[in-house]
């Protein structure tokens, strides 16, 4: 970042946050009511990977569940009520490193003393011949978003964790067939999720299968899969891939933070990074459980943080 592109917004925020998700969304309330000035920038829609998912059935104090989309728009009523600012805007390069940390994005630049980064997971791909060169034309990381265009047509899901197993509840409801495809022989979700999917009519579960190929010209027309030894054509026409999740944040690169081996953040117990004034909260760091409820507590935990900080 050159100096003339650091001076282009003179503001410095307390906190300048990374990402509308739960965590992103609750320090800014948390920042908010402790005195900061805080703005969070984020490229899609307030309310991060949940939107994008059916139900919402273990956040406390929801006692019929929520679905993903309405959990957004109350996430942003609240933000509105705090005239929290937001911008649209993708994050593209930041400099952590001084008592001023600047961030470059597609709608300008900000500075703050703090920053949070809290950009979440991208899904993993399976790295299979045709998952690239049918994205968007069968492939799909999202059955909330893109199941409709599979109505009444046999599709595939490829994962055993909680993940797969949700959304072929929801694919069920809509798709004539599903073959849940999973490489070991008993899956990682939930004891409750396998239950609710082993007993779904519509539903062939493969075990010990891999996926070799996704074929289709122009669009899917089927997987090669070999399950146990034996190689076997799955006519379907789209594939839902669930192949585990990776942190999202190819801006961090070149930047000095401790990350594990798969770019996990590494911080403490206050959700410091490595660096003085740089945190990190929810799924892009190294946790034990990535869900909405401890991403929105890393959040309090890391605007709290912030504003010790700040004000001691
Ligand atoms: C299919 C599926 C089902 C799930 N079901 C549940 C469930 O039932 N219950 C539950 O508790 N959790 C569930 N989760 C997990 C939950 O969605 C996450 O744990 C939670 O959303 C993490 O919040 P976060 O704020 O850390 O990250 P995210 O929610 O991922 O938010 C990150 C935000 O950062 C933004 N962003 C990313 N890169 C940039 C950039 N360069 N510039 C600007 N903005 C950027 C993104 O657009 C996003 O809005 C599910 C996840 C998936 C994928």
């Amino acid at each position: 970042m050159t100096t003339n592109e650091k001076a282009a917004n003179e503001k410095i925020y307390d906190m300048v946050i990374l990402g509308g998700g739960p965590a992103g969304a609750t320090a800014a309330l948390y920042g908010v009511r402790a005195g900061l000035s805080v703005v969070i920038l984020e490229k899609m829609s307030l309310g991060g990977e949940i939107i994008t998912t059916d139900r919402l059935d273990n956040f406390p104090a929801f006692p019929e569940g929520i679905s993903g989309a309405e959990f957004g728009m109350l996430l942003e009523q609240q933000l509105n009520n705090l005239a929290v600012p937001v911008f649209t805007a993708d994050i593209e390069k930041v400099e952590l490193e001084g008592e001023v940390k600047y961030v470059a994005t597609t709608a300008g630049n900000f500075s703050g003393k703090t920053v949070l980064i809290a950009t979440g997971t991208e899904p993993n791909l399976l790295g299979v011949e045709g998952e690239q060169e049918l994205l968007g034309r069968g492939v799909s990381y999202c059955a909330t978003c893109d199941a409709a265009f599979f109505r009444d047509k046999e599709v595939a899901v490829v994962g055993g964790g909680n993940a797969a197993l949700e959304e072929t509840i929801f694919l069920s409801r809509l798709v004539s067939k599903i073959y849940l495809i999973h490489r070991r022989d008993q899956f990682r979700g939930v004891k409750g999720l396998q239950d609710k999917v082993l007993e779904l009519p519509g539903v062939e579960v493969l075990w010990n299968t891999t996926v070799s190929k996704i074929e289709g010209g122009g669009k899917v027309s089927g997987l090669k899969v070999n399950q146990e030894g034996e190689e076997r054509f799955l006519e379907v026409s789209g594939v839902f891939i669930y192949a585990g999740r990776r942190a999202n944040a190819p801006y961090l690169e070149g930047a000095a933070l401790e990350t594990t081996k798969n770019g996990y953040l590494e911080t403490n117990e206050k959700m410091e990074t490595s660096l003085p004034g740089v945190y990190a909260a929810g799924d892009i760091r190294k946790k034990y459980l990535r869900q909405v409820v401890t991403a929105a507590s890393d959040g309090a935990v890391a605007a709290s943080a912030a504003a010790q900080f700040i004000f001691s």
